[in-house]
């Protein structure tokens, strides 16, 4: 199994270059050269998350790591859990589950892409003698699963830029009361896309590197976090119902990395009726499903935060293999053109997606309401996040005939503010939360400056 471009330029590539490469040379986002198949009657005796990982990992891995190391490697790559299951299903009536993923030490579900994807850059550190940087920066949850996912690895150094803006104190202090060596909170004096730009341009430059020292990329689009993400859905429908019935999930998208993994295990087996794309108030992704207009719009502030999003970039990647079928040069020329030209698709491909994916945005003031209903009617307290998933379904439960299962990507201790608002109380604020909350918080800060910001890690590599 061999890797290539959505955009056709950067091809035959191993699982370990795609893992330590992150974006195409091209500019596009790295794919599987085929969609590896599952046997679902092998599947049915799977039982914990683990066994699933040993299952589907080495389905993408065979290119550079034998099974046998993998398979070793995937007992230990998911740890400081709250559980030793990993994740957990709620059920809520005959008709909702909800699936916990923010069981991690950061209590958000980017733990389970994250700590794989480190485990890997680890083992491929280890085995060329080589060191790297982790380079990136965070407008919610990305930063801290990164930062926490390496700090264990001596050959990994990471360097985190966090912009001024809507992250919750918790998710800042998450990234900022780590006191270790390999690891660089920076505090930048501006937005998320000024600290973008500048990532964009190390990526480029790399003049703060040693020789041969690799350069890491942990945003959405490096492959192996959607392999990490894949599991827990081929998981979630073994639990509910051996993998025999199709189910719904509704996912709260920003990047649409989460949706991209639901769309992978189908494609690799998985029954699957619907996937409902719950997004808040940057609804880029909703107007496409809907109204075939992918246009880039300005970023609102929402009480969703790691939702913010104004171009969701894993799309590329359901643009190029279901809707235009890896046609790689239609999928080259539409990317080149955007956002200058938004993305329309001609009106019969477009309506292919009805079929497998609706969408449905959620404002903050129903986001609040769908929290205060399941909190009265189930008892159930849900982040922010997780209850744009939840508005979705109770708004369409006519178009959802199987049974849905609600991805609850993060713990609502994260977003406390939120639950001052509506007066609820968070009775259980998980230990890695209530680790964070007195430490002394210990970031640099930095000027939006790529010249000041290159030679600080120029200077602590
Ligand atoms: C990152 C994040 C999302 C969005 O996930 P994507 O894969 O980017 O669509 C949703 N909820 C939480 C809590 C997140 O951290």
């Amino acid at each position: 199994m061999l890797f290539h471009s959505t955009r056709g330029n950067d091809k035959n590539k191993t699982f370990e270059e795609v893992l330590m490469q992150g974006l195409a040379d091209d500019g596009g986002l790295f794919m599987p050269d085929f969609w590896p198949q599952v046997d679902l009657k092998e599947m049915k005796n799977l039982e914990s998350f683990v066994d699933v990982a040993k299952y589907i990992v080495p389905l993408f891995t065979k290119s550079s790591f034998d099974d046998d190391e993998v398979i070793k490697m995937l007992d230990e790559t998911w740890h400081d859990f709250e559980d030793k299951n990993l994740l957990k299903i709620h059920n809520i009536n005959d008709s909702i589950d909800i699936l916990e993923l923010f069981l991690g030490p950061t209590a958000a579900f980017k733990d389970f892409g994250l700590q794989l994807a480190a485990a890997f850059f680890n083992k491929s550190l280890k085995k060329q003698n080589q060191t790297a940087i982790v380079f990136g920066a965070t407008s919610g949850d990305t930063g801290s699963a990164a930062i926490d996912a390496c700090k264990k690895f001596d050959a990994i150094k990471s360097f985190i830029l966090i912009p001024d803006g809507n992250m919750s104190d918790i998710q800042r202090k998450q990234m900022t009361t780590v006191d270790q060596q390999n690891v660089f909170a920076i505090l930048v004096n501006g937005t998320f896309d000024d600290c973008q730009d500048i990532v964009k341009e190390g990526f480029k430059t790399r003049s703060f590197l040693k020789k041969d020292q690799y350069l890491l990329a942990v945003n959405s689009i490096n492959w192996v976090r959607i392999i990490g993400q894949i599991c827990y859905y081929f998981y979630a429908a073994l639990s509910i119902n051996k993998l025999s019935e199709p189910l719904n999930f509704s996912v709260p998208t920003g990047n649409f990395g989460n949706v991209f993994a639901c769309y992978s295990a189908y494609k690799m087996g998985m029954p699957l009726a619907k996937i409902v794309v719950a997004v808040n108030k940057n609804d880029i992704l909703q107007r496409f499903f809907n109204n075939n207009d992918y246009s880039k719009s300005e970023v609102y502030e929402t009480i969703s935060p790691s939702m913010d999003i104004s171009v969701a970039s894993n799309f590329e990647r359901l643009i190029y293999d279901f809707f235009l079928d890896r046609d790689e040069n239609q999928c080259s020329k539409i990317y080149t053109d955007f956002p200058s030209k938004p993305i329309q698709m001609d009106e019969s491909i477009w309506k292919k997606s009805q079929d497998l994916f609706f969408s449905y945005k959620v404002n903050d003031e129903s986001t609040l309401n769908c929290i205060n209903k399941f909190s009265d009617q189930y008892n159930y307290l849900m982040d922010p996040h997780t209850a744009v998933a939840a508005e979705a379904v109770l708004n369409n439960s006519n178009d959802l005939k199987n049974k849905t299962v609600i991805l609850s990507t993060a713990h609502p201790a994260k977003f406390p503010n939120v639950f001052e608002k509506i007066n609820k109380e968070i009775s259980y604020i998980p230990n890695s939360i209530r680790n964070v909350l007195h430490k002394k918080e210990i970031a640099n800060k930095l000027n939006a400056s790529k010249k000041e910001i290159f030679s600080f890690i120029e200077q602590n590599n």
